[in-house]
């Protein structure tokens, strides 16, 4: 199927409040012009080295979201290129994007990652470390770097039951988070989850935002 097939059978399946993030990490400018003049304005990569070319040339009202890891020494270039950032994973980092926001003069939505899949991983906080980073309330001295929700990665299994637990308890933790801490913020609205292979599952347990490469540009090579 083409790239316009693929994101239509995508979107029909979708709430209209899901945002969709179309993964274009590893695939052409041109499969991602193919995808924008079908309608699609938001994509996602993973790697400094293909957003920055790609951001300088392909249409300016793209908005790119980043959600690899980042080096602290690579925030500059990213603040310059993106509207959202879904990696946020240490207080050091959203300072980071903060000072470079500031000099900019542009503000970034940002997300905090949080580690709910069994797999291991270095990057993301988990559930606790999460809450107690909001409890400390250091990051409401950031004015530019602007915290619009979370994201997270559910196990990658086949086991439907275990992902849709995962996502619930990435949901129970925004709803608590939102709650207790933005109930005066309506930009809080962000929950970043569900994939190709997933997406679904997390829809029905209250994705607002899923990140798909696979399934609209086909295998990355
Ligand atoms: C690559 C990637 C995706 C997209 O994965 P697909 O399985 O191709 O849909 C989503 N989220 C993150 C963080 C990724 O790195």
């Amino acid at each position: 199927m083409s790239i316009e097939a693929n994101l239509n059978k995508i979107k029909s399946q979708l709430p209209a409040d899901v945002k969709l993030v179309a993964v274009s990490k590893f695939h052409s400018e041109e499969d991602i012009l193919e995808a924008y003049n079908a309608g699609q304005r938001i994509f996602g990569e993973s790697r400094m080295q293909e957003l920055v070319p790609k951001y300088q040339s392909l249409p300016k009202d793209i908005e790119w979201h980043f959600i690899g890891h980042i080096q602290t020494n690579k925030v500059k270039d990213i603040v310059s290129c993106v509207h959202t950032i879904h990696s946020v994973d240490s207080l050091k980092l959203l300072n980071m994007i903060e000072s470079r926001a500031s000099i900019e003069q542009r503000q970034i939505n940002c997300l905090i990652e949080v580690h709910i899949a069994e797999e291991d991983s270095k990057y993301g906080f988990n559930i606790e470390n999460c809450k107690d980073f909001f409890a400390q309330l250091e990051w409401k001295k950031c004015i530019f770097a602007k915290i619009t929700g979370l994201m997270g990665m559910a196990t990658d299994t086949d086991d439907e039951e275990l992902v849709a637990c995962e996502f619930e308890k990435l949901k129970n933790l925004f709803e608590e988070i939102k709650a207790r801490y933005f109930s005066d913020d309506p930009n809080f609205t962000d929950l970043s989850m569900g994939m190709s292979h997933d997406y679904k599952i997390a829809v029905d347990k209250g994705s607002t935002m899923v990140r798909i490469g696979t399934s609209i540009f086909g295998k990355r090579i």
